[in-house]
Order: structure tokens, then C-alpha cells, then sequence
């Protein structure tokens, strides 16, 4: 490892705690996946200096949920069939004993793309419903800001092998650290300096888009004419957080997106996907979804179409949208031109919407509703979220007014109005 990259992990690490948790002396933080169970072993190397940087902002206990994919996939290719139900719970009550006592959770996002390939999606998704399943208070606690929370992705080699395909093996991992590098910004003389410039440019976005309370949006491209309702009181949010405790933080290192919740029942009409969706170790890839009041009716893909079948089916909700998020099309992650085929990155590089799980921040009131309150103001619930990405330099976006006049939000992929 040489000294430069060395240098350039330690800034990276405390951009996670610094800028992403803001973790406060006396804190304790839990590590964990953000899918997956646990943070894998590979990662070791940023893990302990994220330790160190949690440390030395004045943690108390930095503790690690650790996994290893070869185990997963010994799971898939040796345990009884009708196993797959089965889930650790212990794994979700040690974050649930630290979130719920004032602590921070700082999730891992790292994983092979590729890993689960050609594994039996019944069994796949039997074993994702199970996570989801106990991680749902976790999610519940995040959607309230019970405590500061934010997700970092770290490369491994699988990974880094499925974004750079075409460069030798030795050059892969690093390229994809470079990549990193980039789009959070690390590169810059005071990154972290950066970093704040950046997340108020985005809550100015968010602001002017608060002021107008659209009652919806509709979006065109190539294979894309797509109106969604927003429900009264529905707020427009950047990644720039606050917990209920009032520490800022940010969820998403790195962020472009503001984003909002739609009225569960207000979808009409038809959206494509515009690049793939890495989903419980598959690709789903050109798929097509029609909407009708609220609720996908149709589908197709190209690739992995059983997959997003199963996704669709996980439960009620799973089937709605539960996020609307905009991203310019010049955004860094955008501009780097790569497919990381992890949501977290390419999420940030387009325009997307969210199957499942809407935030009970993005309404007014909403971190003190019920669910049954939620759903009655058109929050959408479901054991998943995932984001699929639609946007691209082609899309339009139309503000409908309330005399159901429309003015340009996008034009091209970008913002059409200043601020
Ligand atoms: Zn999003
Ligand atoms: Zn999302």
C-alpha cells in the first residue's frame, strides 16, 4: 500500500465520521452491511481505520458485525432447502441495543455484484425476505432519525472485477478506489469543506421545491411517460439529516439526490429503467413497469425479470413507490460514466424512484405518525426499498401545479430552474 492511498483512506474515513455520521464524543457505533448481515472480512483494512477515526472523534465502543461471502455461498450450496426462513436474530439486536441507547450505525455497503449468480431466486429471496424481516425496526429507526446513521461503500475485489472488467486483475481494486475517491470528493484540497458546500447547495434545491408543493410530477424520456402524485405536506430532503437528538449528519457518502415520498396511489402510467439494478446479488436490467393507481400492473426485463417478479411480490407495498428522487445528469457519479452496480452509487448518477418503503421524514409530522397514520396520508410501507434508476439526459420533468398547469423542474436531464 503506498503512502498516498494510505493518506487518501484516512480522509475517506473521516468523511464517514465526520461528514457522514457527524459521531459525537461518548457515542458508541455499530458497523454492519447494509444488506447483507454483516461488514465482509476483505474490507479489514478501512474498517480499522474507520475505527480509529471513530476513536479519535471520541467514540466510546466502535463495534463490528463481520461476514464472510465465502459462508454465504457454503449456506446456499449445503443447507437444507427448507432452512432459508432462518435468520441469526441476535445479528439485529445488537444494533437495535446500540441504536435505541444513542448510539450511531454506520452501515457497509460491499459486495460481489456477481456472488449469488445462478443460485435459486426462490432460495434468495426466501433468505432476503428473512433480513428484511428482522432489519425492519432498524429501517424504522433510520426513517425516524432515532440516531445518526450513514452508508459507505468499500471496494472489494468481485466488485471491482464487475466495474472494471476490462483492466488487468492487480488494477482493478485500485481503480475502483480511485473512482471512490473522485465522487466523494476526497481529492479536494479540504474535502471536508467540500462536503458542506455541497450538502447546502442541495438543501437550497430541496427548499425551492418545498416552496412550490407540487401536486405531482411528470416525467418523459425514450420509453418513459410517468405521472406521480405528491401527497399534501410531502417534504423534499436532501441526505443532510438531523437526528431527533439534533446532531446533523448525512446519510449517503456520496450524495447528489433530493428526494421526496409519493401518494402510494397516485402512479399512472408507464417508466424504463434506465441502468440496471444490482438486487440480492442478480442483475435486473432494461425492464419496463406500468403503473396503475399506484400499483405495478406489468412488467418486463430484459435480464433478470424472475428476480424482479420475486421483488415485486416480497409483499403489498413492494409492488408501490415509496421514494421520488432527482439527480442532475452532470452529477460526478453521472460524469464518471461507470455502472457500479451498486444502488448506493448509481442511484446518484440519475434521476430514480424507490419500490417499497417510503420515509416517514419526507411528510410533514411524520417521524411521530403510526403506520397506520403514515399509510392513511399515502406513505407506502414494505419490508424492502430499492431504488431503480430512470433518468438520463433524455428525461424532462414537469411541476404540476394545483390549477393542474405545469412548469420545467428538468429539462435534459438538469435542473431547469436557478436558484
Ligand atoms: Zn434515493
Ligand atoms: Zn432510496
Amino acid at each position: 500500500m503506498d503512502v498516498n492511498f494510505q493518506t487518501n483512506l484516512k480522509k475517506y474515513a473521516d468523511l464517514a465520521i465526520k461528514v457522514g455520521l457527524n459521531l459525537q464524543p461518548g457515542q458508541k457505533l455499530i458497523l454492519q452491511a447494509l444488506k447483507y448481515g454483516g461488514v465482509p472480512i476483505q474490507t479489514a483494512p478501512l474498517v480499522r481505520e474507520l475505527t480509529v477515526s471513530a476513536y479519535q472523534a471520541g467514540a466510546r465502543l466502535v463495534d463490528v458485525l463481520w461476514r464472510d461471502d465465502a459462508l454465504k455461498l457454503i449456506r446456499f450450496e449445503h443447507a437444507p432447502r427448507d432452512s432459508f426462513e432462518e435468520f441469526p436474530a441476535w445479528q439485529a439486536q445488537v444494533i437495535l441495543e446500540v441504536i435505541e441507547n444513542g448510539g450511531a450505525m454506520l452501515s457497509i455497503s460491499s459486495f460481489d455484484p456477481d456472488l449469488m449468480e445462478g443460485q435459486d431466486p426462490d432460495l434468495l429471496d426466501l433468505q432476503q425476505k428473512a433480513i428484511q424481516k428482522h432489519r425492519k425496526p432498524i429501517i424504522t429507526h433510520a426513517g425516524k432519525n432515532t440516531m445518526n446513521w450513514t452508508v459507505l461503500s468499500i471496494p472489494i475485489a468481485g466488485w471491482a472485477r464487475k466495474v472494471f472488467p476490462d483492466l488487468p486483475v492487480d488494477e482493478q481494486e485500485p481503480a475502483l478506489w480511485d473512482a471512490l475517491f473522485k465522487i466523494c470528493r476526497v481529492y479536494e484540497e479540504d474535502p471536508l469543506k467540500a462536503w458542506q458546500v455541497h450538502i447546502t447547495d442541495l438543501d437550497k434545491r430541496s427548499d425551492f421545491l418545498n416552496h412550490k408543493s407540487y401536486q405531482g410530477l411528470h416525467y418523459t424520456a425514450p420509453g418513459t411517460d410517468l405521472r406521480i402524485g405528491l401527497p399534501v405536506g410531502h417534504t423534499w430532503k436532501s441526505a443532510g439529516f438531523t437526528t431527533r437528538s439534533g446532531i446533523p449528519f448525512t446519510a449517503n457518502v456520496p450524495t447528489e439526490e433530493v428526494f421526496t415520498l409519493p401518494d402510494r396511489e397516485l402512479t399512472e402510467g408507464i417508466v424504463s429503467s434506465s441502468r440496471p439494478l444490482a438486487y440480492s446479488g442478480n442483475v435486473i436490467n432494461n425492464f419496463k413497469l406500468t403503473f396503475k393507481k399506484g400499483k405495478v400492473v406489468d412488467f418486463s426485463a430484459e435480464q433478470g425479470e424472475q428476480v424482479l417478479e420475486n421483488l415485486l411480490k416480497i409483499d403489498q407495498g413492494a409492488s408501490m413507490l415509496g421514494e421520488v428522487a432527482l439527480v442532475p445528469n452532470s452529477s460526478p457519479i453521472s460524469q464518471s460514466g461507470l455502472l457500479f452496480y451498486n444502488t448506493l452509487l448509481d442511484e446518484n448518477a440519475s434521476c430514480h424512484l424507490a419500490l417499497g418503503n417510503a420515509y416517514q421524514f419526507n411528510i410533514q409530522g411524520g417521524e411521530k405518525l403510526s403506520t397506520e397514520e403514515f399509510k392513511a396520508r399515502g406513505g407506502n410501507t414494505s419490508l424492502i426499498h430499492d431504488d431503480f434508476m430512470i433518468g438520463s439526459g433524455k428525461m424532462n420533468i414537469d411541476g404540476i401545479i394545483a390549477d393542474g398547469k405545469t412548469e420545467p423542474v428538468m429539462r435534459d436531464g438538469e435542473w431547469a430552474f436557478k436558484l
